[in-house]
């Protein structure tokens, strides 16, 4: 009587769930944990932008949309996409749902099948491979070395692609690494995608605002207009805004791609919450001092708990260039023991060992299919980043 579909047998539950599940539990259990999983911002949504969800509210504006989002709404990422990243669309090229992640697999729903190749660089956000799989492709793992800041190069792309790949995923600012790609890197991966007519690029940039390096956010199509038919351009507001929970996201892509998904979602949801989409568009179009005001503040965390991690023996990190995690190197602690005498083999047991000794919380590297890392999360307080710093520091060095 319980039988499910292969599609949700063969995925997995999201591991940052997973582990934000392991950290409820030890809190229900008493134990103070230093949680540095947290997959979202720690700060409220602006005032305005909520005061545009009650407005909507109070005026009615309670209905259903258009399955492709208001017009509003898409004005104001069209202008988006126009005035930051220099890309042309038209309002029929765009479509809206509910959060970026819904975005990202009803594009895979709609293109892939049995048979189907992905490339997924890694280390890669944990969705990616488990959409393909829930789709029926294949996720083709490309590892990333971090002597290239975690990023796919030209060459590793050329040599994964198949008669069978469809999509290549570049995710910039990353999940977990916050590297992001430069203009070159771009145009180099433009260059060999334009070369395969059938590939499509889907670039998730929902962390594009929460950026700190000193080249400015780019998207593949930003610099090269002729790959707009071969691109999807992801974004959202849940990152920037603080608005994860009033989910929506939203796409700019080929005509015959945002059919697809319009088609699919007028199935499946039929449209985006009215409400959310009337903030959302007052988020794009009104005063941005929010976002500056966050980011300046992610990047005096990111700096200290760089600096923090890096003064740990055995543990090493790159400096990210964008969004509110790093990926810290722990190569230097496995091998060795436990003050309980057990080894530390992988990356999964150092992380482990952390929540248990230190009472720190993070995700181990596994999750994102590149080891021996960690993620830390700095989408909290800097006092908790600083204590849990210490704490890790004082449990490294418990280690022979
Ligand atoms: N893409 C990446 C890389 C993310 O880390 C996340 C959220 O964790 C999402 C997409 C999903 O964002 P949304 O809240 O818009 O669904």
């Amino acid at each position: 009587a319980e039988k499910l579909a292969t599609r949700v047998t063969s995925i997995r539950v999201s591991p940052s769930t997973a582990a934000a599940q392991k950290v409820r539990d030890l809190k229900a259990e008493g134990r103070e944990i230093l949680n540095l999983t947290v997959g979202e911002p720690d700060f409220d949504t602006p005032h305005a932008i909520k005061t545009a969800g009650v407005k909507a509210i109070a005026e009615g504006d309670t209905k259903y949309t258009p399955v492709n989002g208001t017009i509003a709404l898409r004005k104001a990422i069209q202008h988006d996409f126009k005035t930051r990243l220099d890309i042309d669309c038209d309002l029929d090229r765009i479509c809206v749902g509910g959060g970026a992640k819904q975005i990202l697999f009803v594009a895979m729903m709609a293109t892939v099948e049995a048979g189907t190749e992905v490339i997924v660089p890694a280390p890669y956000w944990v969705s990616y491979p488990d959409m393909v799989v829930a789709n029926g492709g294949t996720p083709v793992i490309v590892h990333c070395d971090e002597s290239s800041r975690f990023k796919l190069t030209p060459e590793a792309l050329e040599a994964a692609i198949t008669p069978r790949t469809r999509w290549v995923i570049l995710n910039s600012p990353s999940n977990p690494t916050g590297a992001a790609y430069t203009a070159e890197e771009l145009r180099a991966l433009g260059e060999v995608i334009k070369r395969h007519r059938d590939v499509l690029v889907m670039c998730d940039e929902i962390y594009d605002r929460i950026w700190f390096a000193d080249f400015p956010a780019q998207s593949i199509v930003s610099g090269m207009p002729e790959l707009a038919d071969q691109a999807l351009v992801v974004n959202g507001v849940s990152k920037s805004y603080a608005m994860t929970g009033w989910r929506i996201g939203y796409a700019v892509g080929p005509k015959f791609l945002i059919d697809a998904i319009n088609k699919l979602q007028s199935q499946m949801s039929s449209c985006p919450s009215s409400i959310s989409q009337a903030a959302a568009a007052a988020a794009l179009t009104g005063p941005q001092d929010s976002v500056e005001e966050t980011v300046t503040v992610y990047r005096a965390r990111r700096d200290r708990a760089h600096e923090l991690i890096n003064a740990i023996p055995g543990l090493s990190c790159l400096l990210p260039d964008g969004a509110f995690y790093l990926y810290p190197n722990c190569a230097g602690v496995i091998g060795k023991k436990t003050p309980a005498g057990k080894t530390i083999e992988t990356d999964l047991d150092f992380s482990l060992y952390l929540l248990e000794e230190a009472g720190v919380a993070s995700v181990h590297g596994g999750a994102y299919g590149l080891e021996p890392y960690f993620r830390i999360s700095t989408a909290t307080s800097m006092e908790i980043i600083e204590a849990a710093c210490a704490k890790i520091a004082d449990a490294v060095a418990k280690l022979s």
